[in-house]
């Protein structure tokens, strides 16, 4: 089942630009409370096509789902 609730946990991200690319960066995970990275493209004009559900990057005993929510 790959049902996204409305229960879903948000994660909070602000956008970061690098010669590499952009990734979004977690800035506290509601699951372990530390910063995760996700892949975002390569244009930043585009990075919010990635935003969403994800799998966060946590240690795997406490990870899960949740939804990156670009920080206002
Ligand atoms: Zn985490």
């Amino acid at each position: 089942m790959n049902v996204r609730s409305s229960q879903s946990l948000r994660a909070y991200v602000v956008l970061e630009v690098s010669p590499h690319g952009c990734q979004w960066r977690v800035v506290c995970c509601p699951f372990c409370g530390r910063p995760h990275w996700h892949g975002a493209g390569d244009d930043p004009t585009q990075a919010r096509r990635f935003l969403g559900g994800r799998v966060s990057h946590c240690n795997p005993s406490c990870g899960g789902e949740y939804e990156l929510v670009e920080a206002a």
